[in-house]
């Protein structure tokens, strides 16, 4: 009896992971409008998963935006980039939401960061602030909705966390999102799996045709294999109310009735989310920009949205079997799609063996490997990459052409740069460059310690020195030297940088420093003349703006306002 319980017990516990039993109408609406999604949770993005939802607000700016839930402010960040200006709100039950891309806060949360903004001269800003000084009830108002950071347009990006602080799918909380239609197959690859398998004569991946039945499910052509393979799919889902395409819920694979393979997204860690560069395949992204799921796990995975995997959820295909593979896909509301693919074994002896471009810089995935020629070196630490890998390397002059952009990197590689030729008036101009289209050179943060300047790369690719001599460019948008500008709400700036970009800028009028909002989007600088800090009817406004090699610029101009 005891075993038993134990048994049931743990049984139990396994089920909540794969189905967590959250409460399912605990947290509210966070906006009065409709919900109508622009990204769902576990969406594929740029080197991680979606972690929440992209709420769409009506192509506007200024939606009110209300706590799901009873709590407090737990944290407030403010960045440039990322999630812009954000709120995190601790609930007594132990999750935390979060509302990024804000334009502004609740008038208490906004005097609260101002001041610290003000104490602390800067507009980026982290704080923590204590547990009972800005509670909140449920469906208080706590922010407009925004634009700010790394945001596409005007949305509300919704995150629901555990008390590990680890993102779930806001949709297992009773969100009702209406969708009633089913995901789309994009596309459709087989992919032989090691050296002696193939698919359809081939040691290379191939693209399987889809063929619509009425029914809305697909089949394919049968496929001709033999050996360890497997299947990845491209898919998207589209919900009612929007065009958007978004990403699917589960996707889920069986060869000849079993379930050997699924990816569920319920739950992720921010520490894994990374490892999406392994679950898609990463050389068809970086050359078609699309994202293929693939339907087995690489060694040294460690994703947590697979369940359910049987051999690494590959198949075996023995010589003149036959066997049926099933792919389902499925979005939150429980539409699906399915796809059949029938395959036949079929061993053909003379396949082209997948060709491998063996160079002198062999890396061991597990271990560390350096190397240096022409004053240049590099440095990848062990689990940089995923997998074993002949780098192609070539060093010409003060530039490196390093491997290719198909590779997907996890850990920084460090590249340094001997400079100890450079006078150190011209090393002070000096910078680390990837070269983008065009040979355009992009500032990398390069860290500059007497003859070698070093800089941690996640991505492979062209690599030199580039010099920035040019100072950053100020110019006024609202005002001019010697105006009146009693009736104007704020003071914009615009500035840019032609090379290195902006690292820092600094504002006053008359002396004292003033906030100034800095919108990489549009690079302007906008203070708010309600922040209260200027009082006098003539100002003397002054600013510094400086670029990432140390370039300044400083602007001034006097201007009038009634008070
Ligand atoms: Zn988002």
């Amino acid at each position: 009896m005891k075993i038993i319980t134990i048994l049931s017990v743990f049984l139990t516990g396994l089920s909540l992971y794969a189905q967590p039993s959250v409460p399912e109408d605990y947290f509210s609406s966070p906006l009065e409008v409709p919900l109508v999604l622009s990204g769902t949770f576990g969406e594929l993005r740029s080197n991680h998963f979606h972690s929440g939802l992209d709420i769409k607000t009506q192509q506007r700016q200024g939606l009110n935006v209300l706590a799901t839930a009873e709590g407090y402010v737990s944290r407030i960040n403010i960045q440039h980039y990322g999630y812009g200006k954000a709120l995190y709100v601790q609930h007594p039950n132990g999750y935390t939401t979060v509302y990024a891309h804000l334009q502004k806060f609740s008038p208490e949360i906004e005097a609260y960061v101002k001041k610290q903004q003000y104490a602390n001269e800067t507009y980026e800003i982290e704080l923590f602030p204590e547990t009972g000084e800005l509670k909140i009830s449920q469906n208080e108002l706590i922010a407009l909705s925004g634009n700010t950071g790394g945001s596409g347009g005007p949305h509300l990006h919704y995150e629901i966390r555990d008390g590990s602080q680890r993102p779930m799918n806001p949709k297992l909380f009773g969100y009702q999102i209406k969708d009633s239609r089913p995901p789309i197959i994009n596309s459709l690859f087989a992919y032989p799996l090691d050296a002696e398998s193939h698919v359809n004569n081939s040691a290379e991946r191939q693209k399987i045709r889809l063929i619509p039945l009425q029914d809305g499910s697909y089949t394919t052509e049968k496929i001709d294999a033999c050996g360890n393979i497997g299947f990845g799919v491209s898919t998207v889902d589209q919900q009612d109310m929007a065009p958007n395409k978004n990403g699917v819920y589960k996707v889920e694979a069986s060869v000849n009735g079993d379930d050997i393979f699924s990816i569920k997204f319920n739950r992720f860690s921010f520490a894994e989310s990374r490892h999406l560069n392994q679950l898609i395949d990463y050389e068809y992204y970086s050359s078609h920009k699309s994202r293929v799921k693939k339907l087995y796990v690489e060694p040294g995975n460690p994703l947590s949205v697979y369940d359910n995997v049987i051999s690494e959820g590959k198949l075996n295909i023995e010589d003149s079997l036959d066997y049926n593979y099933n792919i389902r896909v499925t979005d939150f509301s429980g539409n699906e799609r399915l796809i059949r693919i029938p395959i036949r074994g079929r061993n053909s002896g003379e396949i082209q063996p997948k060709k491998i471009n063996k160079t002198d810089y062999f890396v061991n995935a597990n271990q560390a490997f350096a190397a240096e020629e022409n004053g240049i070196d590099f440095y990848v630490p062990a689990g940089s990459l995923y997998e074993n890998t002949y780098l192609d390397v070539k060093f010409k002059g003060d530039t490196i052409d390093f491997h290719t952009k198909e590779t997907p990197i996890h850990k920084n590689i460090t590249l340094g740069f001997d400079v100890s030729k450079y006078s150190p008036a011209d090393r002070e101009k000096l910078f680390i460059a990837r070269l983008g289209y065009g040979g355009r050179p992009l500032y990398t943060s390069t860290y500059k310690k007497g003859d070698r300047f070093t800089t941690g790369i996640r991505t492979f690719g062209e690599y030199t020195l580039a010099a920035d001599v040019t100072a950053p460019k100020i110019t006024p948008v609202n005002f001019s030297d010697g105006q009146w500008i009693s009736s104007n709400h704020n003071l914009r700036v615009k500035i840019s940088d032609d090379l290195s970009g902006i690292k820092s800028y600094r504002a006053t009028v008359n002396g004292k420093f003033i906030l100034m909002e800095y919108e990489y989007k549009n690079n302007t600088l906008t203070h708010n003349f309600e922040d209260g800090v200027v009082t006098e009817t003539e100002n003397d406004f002054k600013l510094i703006v400086t670029d990432n090699v140390g370039n300044s610029s400083t602007y001034e101009a006097k201007f009038f306002r009634k008070n």
